[in-house]
């Protein structure tokens, strides 16, 4: 079978986390999968990633204010799901995956930051999630590379990293196992819902341009989604995040915890081999077409100013870390929604349409790919996707027409 010529039951646009994940599942509980990437499997933000685990409610939920940040406190429903997913992944997929669940540290400089540290861990709590205030003392003997000059810390057991290189792959391999088609260089450009209520995809590819019919599309195409769903005439509130990476040279192992900082923005940890990644959400800059227009397609500009920045919180949380080369700085595009959880089900708008984008997907891919999966073969939202329906949205597509 090859997209071209096939009727799968879903055709999954996206090779990425969310797309190979929900190929195995979907394969596994017996669909006819048919997945298309235009490029290769894990080309886009899913093999670009920071790679951290985190569970805590994440700083850019807390920037925007108390309401936004209770608001967005929800999450944490999910974040417990996501710990369990991760701590049965490696015997789910039957393979080691670079894995390290050894605790996570948000930290603190202030006390104002201090304040704020605890007004989210009471959130926290309140929701079932074990994070716990430690003060400077206990900060340092936990994690006595770190500066003494920071205030404090929270802490949460279960955080971590993985290495965001072999994950998609791993998940791409096993629905292969399963039957599912991956067929990579296979763009799609077109969309259409027929009057029958089956979706016609003409994929451009390999072997030229093929015609998929199919009751079922998933849109796992990262922050290309939006625009995918604008082939349908439909409004998804994706919206583009380019963003920064920056890896050092090799060090001995001083540093086996996620550190994560409450006021600025800052994700550090050390991989296995030494080196430390540093990232944190410090944007890259949209390289521009020929009409002005953002150019999505392409990796963004790294910005000197912001790589500086990112480095110098590094250095100030792990003075250690001045002393260490920059290996590589790169890019990579996300996306977030509207109200900043993820959009993860069907468009009630058209019927056997799905997405599954926007947020840490790296961190909530391999939970949110399974409860899609079990969605779409039962046939009705699976309870944990309540908060993340993209019918929150529905008033967007008040107005398109479709057959
Ligand atoms: C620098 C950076 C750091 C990050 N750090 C973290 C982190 O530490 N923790 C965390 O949880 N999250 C992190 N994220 C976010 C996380 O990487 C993403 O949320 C996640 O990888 C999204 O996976 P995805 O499968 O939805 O999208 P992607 O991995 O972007 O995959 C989408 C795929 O769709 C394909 N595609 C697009 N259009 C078409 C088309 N027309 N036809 C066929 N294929 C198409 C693309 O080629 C791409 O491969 C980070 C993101 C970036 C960029």
């Amino acid at each position: 079978m090859t997209p071209g010529s096939s009727h799968p039951d879903i055709l999954i646009v996206g090779g990425g986390l969310l797309g190979c994940a929900s190929a195995w599942h979907l394969a596994r509980r017996g669909l006819r999968v048919a997945l298309v990437e235009q490029s290769q499997v894990n080309a886009g933000a899913s093999g670009q990633n920071a790679g951290s685990l985190h569970f805590q409610i994440e700083r850019r939920f807390l920037e925007q204010g108390e309401e936004a940040a209770s608001d967005a406190a929800r999450i944490v429903s999910l974040n417990r799901l996501a710990i369990a997913e991760w701590q049965g992944l490696e015997d789910m997929l039957g393979r080691g995956l670079d894995i390290a669940m050894h605790g996570g540290l948000m930290v603190a400089e202030t006390e104002a930051e201090m304040a704020l540290l605890a007004f989210k861990v009471a959130r926290e709590n309140a929701l079932g999630l074990p994070t716990r205030l430690l003060d400077a003392d206990e900060l340092r003997a936990r994690a006595p590379c770190l500066s003494p000059h920071l205030a404090g810390a929270a802490w949460l057991a279960e955080e971590g990293h993985a290495n965001p290189r072999i994950l998609a792959g791993a998940f791409a391999q096993q629905a292969a196992r399963e039957g599912a088609v991956i067929a990579c260089g296979a763009r799609l450009t077109g969309l259409a819902m027929q009057a029958d209520g089956q979706y016609r995809a003409t994929i451009e590819g390999l072997d030229g341009l093929g015609e998929v019919t199919t009751p079922r599309v998933l849109l796992a195409s990262g922050h290309w989604s939006a625009r995918l769903a604008g082939l349908l005439g439909l409004n998804l509130p994706l919206y583009p995040v380019p963003l920064m990476m920056n890896v050092t040279e090799r060090g001995e192992q001083v540093l086996p915890f996620l550190v994560q900082h409450v006021g600025q923005r800052l994700s550090m940890k050390q991989s296995e081999d030494g080196n430390f990644l540093i990232g944190g959400g410090w944007p890259s800059r949209f390289r521009r077409r020929a009409d002005g227009l953002p150019d999505l397609d392409r990796p963004g500009e790294i910005v000197e100013a912001n790589l500086l920045g990112n480095l110098a919180v590094a250095a100030r949380v792990m003075p250690g870390l001045a002393a260490r080369s920059l290996l590589r700085s790169w890019t990579g595009t996300t996306c977030i929604s509207a109200d900043q959880l993820p959009l993860v089900g069907e468009v009630g708008k058209a019927p056997g349409l799905f997405v599954a984008a926007g947020g840490s997907l790296f961190t909530l891919g391999p939970v949110l790919a399974r409860l899609l999966a079990q969605t779409i073969v039962d046939g009705r939202p699976a309870d944990e996707l309540a908060l993340f329906l993209p019918d929150r949205f529905a008033h967007l597509n008040a107005f398109a027409v479709l057959p």
